[in-house]
């Protein structure tokens, strides 16, 4: 027992509550729309769709019957052979993709289709190492837990994960560069990037993995200028630039990926949550034409048994078409007034030292409002004396449910696409 945080050694139940102790978590048994009820008929409104994913809302019908029609069809068809409902996924996501990305393999989870991408990057590049940023989440897998810059999770990360062949960088925030305006931040992150880039020996990289907006690190956009940037770089060392869509993809950011608004086109994009709108799991990697041609010609075995299942496809099919007939719409005409009501709240509270993001994706920062120092060490998890957890505890009880980052220090706010004023105003 002695390695077990205390919350799971005093929870009896059979499900280990790692995250959140079960007396301070409701149970949740229903949902509809963006409002979730406990086994007390509590109601909550979901601020953070779940993990980030449940983005078309509880209780979708275009998506519920899709994935009904097809168990009732056929339910599974060999990861091996073709299906109709996954050939029409895949075509529908290369038409949304940025750039000539063209060719799909799917997987389960997001954790998974990074695993996939480093694979193929390193077979493709004939290079060991793919690099990511520090303040990053790649997933809880071997290989993508050995990519995560994520510090709470490094100690995990260090213990079991694959660190061979990773490098990191710093993440493009100003408190990493002493840069006075944003445009000096992006090329000092960029050319930060080159120096890591030249320190490894640029031969032995074969991609640089990232998020376009750190999504679980604290809803941190780049800014303008740093992708464009990191593009020419990528291009100059002959290294490939992947963008973890896993949280950003399918409008959270406000268009189909979070990498399209920096008007950048990468070389692979890996997505995963909001892709069925989380009603079944499904991710996978979009990759360029000229990548997609050499695993197929390398006979690169990618397959898993799951790997786009054809309930998970016909919710993926319904989901899509639920965000384009109106939900990334919504998306884009509430980011505004959600910035808005936002930021009153860094211009009125001492507490809030920043307010960032984009999109339905964002993050509210706490500092002591003198010294402008997070409340607890930032890499403190899970501490009973953190005021922001206290906050999002409060925000629980009073019935509105938002996302922990890591570090602690913030409470992120990613509602499902449906919400207008009303909820933005309640929340
Ligand atoms: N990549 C990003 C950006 C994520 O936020 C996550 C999970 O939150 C993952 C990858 C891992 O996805 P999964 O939990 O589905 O394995």
């Amino acid at each position: 027992m002695s390695g077990k945080p205390p919350e799971m050694q005093a929870d009896t139940q059979a499900i280990p509550h790692w995250y959140s102790p079960k007396s301070e978590t409701p149970t949740i048994i229903d949902g509809e729309g963006a409002t979730v009820y406990d086994d007390e008929g509590k109601e909550y409104l979901d601020f953070v769709s779940q993990l980030y994913c449940c983005n078309a809302g509880h209780d979708n019908e275009a998506i519920i019957d899709a994935m009904e029609e097809q168990a009732r069809r056929i339910p599974y068809v060999s990861s091996a052979k073709h299906n109709d409902t996954r050939s029409e996924l895949a075509r529908k996501l290369a038409e949304i993709a940025p750039g000539s990305l063209s060719d799909v393999y799917f997987s389960i989870s997001g954790s998974e289709a990074n695993e996939s991408a480093i694979q193929i990057a390193r077979d493709v590049q004939d290079a060991p190492k793919v690099l990511t940023r520090w303040q990053s989440y790649h997933g809880g897998t071997y290989g993508a837990g050995g990519l995560t810059g994520d510090p709470s999770t490094r100690a995990t990360v260090e213990r079991f994960a694959a660190t061979t062949g990773t490098g990191k960088f710093l993440p493009p925030l100003p408190k990493a560069f002493d840069a006075d305006s944003p445009r000096e931040l992006a090329e000092m992150a960029a050319d930060h990037v080159e120096f890591v880039i030249q320190n490894e020996g640029p031969d032995s990289v074969a991609a640089i993995l990232t998020e376009p907006i750190g999504g679980t690190s604290g809803a941190y956009p780049a800014p303008p200028g740093y992708f464009e940037r990191l593009r020419e770089i990528c291009d100059q060392y002959d290294i490939l630039l992947i963008s973890d869509e896993v949280i950003t993809g399918f409008g959270r950011c406000g268009d189909w990926f979070g990498i399209s608004t920096e008007d950048v086109d990468p070389d692979m994009i890996t997505f995963a949550k909001g892709v069925t709108s989380a009603y079944v799991p499904l991710a996978g990697v979009i990759v360029d034409e000229g990548i997609g041609q050499h695993v197929q010609e390398n006979g690169h075995e990618l397959g898993q048994t799951f790997a786009g299942h054809p309930v998970a496809c016909a919710a993926g099919c319904a989901a899509l078409k639920e965000y384009d007939d109106g939900l990334i719409a919504n998306v884009r005409e509430h980011e505004p007034y959600l910035e808005e009501r936002l930021r009153e709240l860094e211009a009125s509270h001492g507490v809030v030292s920043e307010v960032r993001g984009r999109g339905f994706l964002w993050s509210v920062v706490f500092a002591d409002p003198v010294t402008d120092d997070p409340f607890v060490h930032p890499w403190v998890d899970h501490d009973s004396d953190n005021p922001v957890a206290d906050v999002r505890k409060e925000a629980t009880d009073r019935g509105i449910m938002f996302g922990s980052g890591r570090p602690d220090v913030q409470v992120l706010v990613a509602p499902p696409f449906s919400v207008g004023q009303v909820e933005i105003d309640e929340a």
